[in-house]
């Protein structure tokens, strides 16, 4: 975006905001925000967090309905058991997540970072609430932090850092139990440690580095370490949509004194643009009134210079100067400005979710035409997707003749041809495979196997004999199908064919 309210280019900031000049870093003490945006997203990360906490809970026929167990590379998504055979899902399911990513962010910018990404969500939700409720408001915050170690310091940094400690400890468990699953997780902390020392080590380890990222790392991932929030630049263009401040309209920015607000008092029009006196019947038969700006505050821009906007965020910089790397759009600022608006009797609004190109041409946020094209295309790949799920076999079987092999011929008059077959159990309890001639009568002799039994998410492999009677066959090579049970219950059908000595 072009908003740079400092004209001399090259005194712009050319360092992160969280540095200072010496190469240190800059603590950000952001107030707390207040506004409909706020409670919004405080809705929304509750549910997020409901759901992030309480999946590896749920379970699908004794296993876990969500695993992602990348150490053993076992994947259960909804119940769907997905091994390293399925690849192809997987790649699907990538690019189709890039191809979303990039379409997504080109439409509505940074907006899955301030209300979707967990780190925000914890950080700004979770975190950033127990400091509020422990050190006070921004204020207090900087004073605590350059006050002495009195008692009441101490109580409060033990108290802040063991909570901190204690949620992290939790996340952790958690996101153990997304890989692991919630049954092992329990065996690890229930059993001696000696008996899980591995594990033990993963929850400790988890649990310092979510630790350390939430109590001192911060908002330092949005800006230096997460690859999405790099991406931006190379994302967005000048239809973006994301939260911007409308310099149209906000510039030149100006103090304004109190004299000044209380000799301004708000002003009410009617529709029509005749004065309101707050008595006269247009105001309850017609409408409410409206307030406007008197002409001696309209020749200034609508920013006031309060800062609230600045004060309030939580990667420190000015939405003024235009979209910057560091914002990741947590709306905070809106919620401030609107506050600001709603006291100086201007419409809410001065920042906003809007794109360059509607500030430039005053033009009000809606549905355009490329939001609906990027959309029906974002649908249309969360349709693909969720028709691979969908669609995603319970067993993936193959029986295929050996190559290089002949028929053999018996002394019985049967004919027999030696087949590969391969299954793997993407179901979520043990199989027990039997084949079934379904279109020729003969018989299956399987090779070193008395039966077949697959593990879940397992693999078997083998060899087995098609042993047909020469007088059923008409032709040299004819189309078999091999019906494959689980039990008693038919999975699925393999084709293959038979060779046998007919002209
Ligand atoms: S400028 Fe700051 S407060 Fe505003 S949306 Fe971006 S990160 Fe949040
Ligand atoms: S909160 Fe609004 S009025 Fe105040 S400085 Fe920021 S943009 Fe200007």
């Amino acid at each position: 975006m072009s908003a740079i309210i400092n004209p001399d280019e090259n005194n712009y900031r050319d360092t992160i905001t969280t540095v200072e000049k010496d190469g240190s870093r800059k603590w950000i003490f952001a107030k707390k925000p207040k506004g409909w945006f706020y409670n919004a997203r405080t809705i929304t990360s509750i549910f997020y967090l409901l759901v992030f906490f309480g999946l590896p809970f749920l379970q699908y026929e004794g296993e876990p309905l969500f695993m992602l167990n990348v150490v053993e590379r076992k994947f259960i998504i909804f119940g769907l058991h997905f091994g390293v055979q399925d690849l192809i899902v997987f790649g699907l399911a990538m690019l189709t997540f890039v191809v979303f990513v990039v379409l997504f962010t080109v439409v509505f910018g940074r907006l899955f970072c301030g209300w979707a990404c967990p780190q925000t969500i914890f950080m700004e939700m979770v975190f950033r609430k127990i400091e509020y409720w422990i050190d006070g408001d921004a204020q207090q915050q900087r004073n605590l932090r350059n006050s002495a170690w009195t008692t009441l310091k101490i109580r409060k940094r033990l108290l802040k850092h063991f909570l901190f400690f204690l949620v992290s400890f939790a996340i952790s468990n958690t996101f153990l139990a997304y890989i692991i699953g919630m049954p092992a997780l329990k065996k690890i902390i229930t059993e001696p440690i000696t008996v899980h020392i591995l594990g033990f080590f993963a929850i400790v380890i988890f649990t310092f580095v979510f630790y350390a990222v939430y109590a001192f790392f911060r908002e330092q991932i949005c800006i230096v370490a997460c690859p999405y929030g790099r991406l931006q630049g190379v994302m967005l263009d000048k239809k973006s949509i994301l939260v911007a401040y409308d310099y149209v309209r906000g510039e030149p920015r100006g103090k304004m004194s109190k004299e000044k607000l209380e000799s301004t008092p708000p002003k009410a029009l009617h529709e029509d643009g005749s004065n309101c006196t707050g008595k006269c019947d247009n105001c309850t038969k017609i409408h409410e009134p409206v307030l406007v700006a008197e002409p001696a505050v309209k020749e200034m821009g609508d920013c006031i210079d309060c800062k609230a906007c600045v004060l309030v965020c939580p990667t420190g910089i000015d939405i003024r100067n235009g979209t910057q790397l560091e914002c990741i759009n947590c709306t905070a600022c809106i919620d401030a400005c609107d506050d600001i608006m709603v006291k100086i009797h201007k419409p809410k609004g001065l920042i906003r979710y809007t794109s360059e190109d509607m500030i430039v041409n005053k033009k009000k946020a809606g549905i355009t035409p490329r939001i609906i094209a990027y959309s029906a295309v974002l649908l249309i790949l969360i349709g693909i997707l969720s028709f691979t799920f969908m669609s995603h076999s319970l067993l993936d079987a193959s029986i295929l003749r050996t190559p290089g092999q002949f028929y053999q011929e018996h002394p019985d008059g049967t004919i027999s041809n030696l087949y590969n077959f391969k299954v793997a159990n993407k179901r979520n309890k043990p199989m027990e495979i039997h084949f079934v001639l379904r279109n020729a009568n003969g018989k299956i002799e399987l090779i070193g196997h008395e039966k077949i039994e697959v593990p879940v998410g397992g693999e078997k492999q083998g060899q087995l004999f098609i042993r047909i009677p020469l007088r059923s066959i008409h032709e040299k090579k004819s189309s078999l199908e091999v019906d494959i049970f689980d039990g008693n219950e038919l999975i699925t059908t393999s084709k293959t064919t038979f060779m046998a000595p007919v002209n």
